[in-house]
């Protein structure tokens, strides 16, 4: 389990990564909470080498990836440097409680 929480609905099966009250696709408030499994294709990745925040300004810069998770729902990500477009990787939560996505 990855720790990355995502919604289902119980109506037609949707998933969602945004917590809401309702299903986007049906309507269905039979709404519940699931873990993602971590698996995922990197969508797009990028090089990010000048920070927005001083925190940020890492030697090297930092990556941000959208990841497609298995389950279906696309996420913004921090990820490991070096990360190639159809990638599989791994999408946990990183030391900042933040999604992170690597390859193992
Ligand atoms: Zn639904």
């Amino acid at each position: 389990m990855s720790g990355v929480m995502l919604q289902s609905c119980g109506s037609c099966g949707r998933v969602w990564q945004f917590r809401r009250g309702g299903c986007p696709q049906c309507g269905s408030t039979a709404v519940r909470e699931v873990t993602a499994s971590g698996g995922g294709t990197v969508w797009s990745v990028t090089q990010v080498m000048r920070a927005p925040l001083p925190e940020l300004d890492l030697p090297g810069g930092y990556a941000i990836a959208l990841v497609t998770l298995d389950e279906g729902p696309r996420v913004m990500c921090r990820a490991e440097t070096g990360l190639v477009i159809g990638q599989r990787v791994t999408v946990g939560l990183g030391a900042d409680g933040l999604p992170l996505a690597r390859t193992s």
